[in-house]
């Protein structure tokens, strides 16, 4: 069995979102347009905000990909055009595959907005492949308890199945192209060996602590890109938590405008049309009693 080895470390840098909320980035970033088929990652704090300071994302358009929301601490809501709302608090996921189009609104809870607290989660875009970009809109939503846990046999490593599989437990989500999603907790002296599917691509975002991917020191808020193999290993001699991402690649053509990821520049140009002309729908908000 190959291990996969470090192919490249990437430093995230610091990048202001939606309506003023500043994220960690590692993808894109220079020189690093995606890890087909993960386009983006963003963690969101995380950060203490004051009574009256949080913001969000308002209302904006997607197409052609899916947004995964993964809350640790603090509460997100969320409305879209095609009338979904609700919120999502520690541990929950939501994962929306935008495909056609949606216009939704990510923000803090009102109550977060009005009393402040801590945020911290990650938002994750996923690329749709060619054939799905233009599929029906849909929402997988999971709460924490949904999600299933696993923990190594000397109990030093537990991990949250997002999606695929890990330590023997499947994730329940359904991606429409085979990939990882997990996350781990580690504590001093874990190591696992974690099989990652060798036809996919993928990276481990340490996001506390630090981490050694097989066998290179990965500290927090750096990305390490996995090379070719079977397994990868993580361990650590201090607390440390971690994503590991892992999906098949695409390998089409990629054309991406802020919100929308299509494969031409034409297809570009009719999203930005499409949603300019009303197309993508609005958000229908009761008015206030
Ligand atoms: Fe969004």
């Amino acid at each position: 069995m190959t291990r996969r080895d470090v192919r490249r470390i990437v430093q995230s840098h610091r990048q202001r979102e939606g309506a003023g909320f500043i994220v960690r980035r590692p993808v894109p970033t220079a020189g690093l347009e995606q890890v087909d088929p993960f386009l983006m990652l963003d963690e969101m704090g995380p950060i203490t905000y004051a009574p009256g300071e949080a913001v969000g994302a308002p209302d904006h358009p997607h197409r052609g990909f899916e947004t995964v929301t993964y809350v640790l601490a603090g509460e997100a809501q969320h409305e879209d055009s095609a009338g979904h709302r609700g919120t999502i608090g520690p541990g929950d996921v939501q994962w929306m595959t935008a495909g056609a189009g949606i216009v939704h609104s990510e923000e803090p809870s009102d109550s977060m907005k009005r009393d402040g607290g801590t945020m911290h989660g990650f938002q994750l875009w996923v690329n749709l492949p060619k054939a799905d970009k233009f599929m029906a809109p849909r929402y997988q939503e999971l709460k924490a308890a949904q999600i299933p846990v696993a923990r190594s046999p000397d109990g030093l490593a537990t991990v949250r199945v997002i999606a695929g599989k890990a330590l023997g437990v499947s994730a329940r989500i359904e991606t429409r192209t085979p990939i990882a999603y997990q996350h781990w907790t580690l504590e001093a002296g874990a190591k696992v060996d974690q099989r990652v599917d060798p036809t996919f691509e993928g990276f481990v975002y340490v996001f506390s602590g630090v981490a050694l991917i097989s066998g290179r020191e990965v500290r927090e808020g750096q990305m390490a890109i996995l090379g070719d193999g079977e397994h990868v290993e993580l361990a650590t001699s201090e607390h440390a938590e971690l994503l590991l991402l892992a999906g098949r690649p695409l390998r089409e053509p990629l054309a991406r405008y802020g919100p929308f990821v299509m494969n031409t520049q034409q297809e570009l140009v009719e999203a930005v049309q499409d949603f300019q002309a009303g197309r993508l729908g609005q958000i229908v908000r009761a008015p206030m009693p």
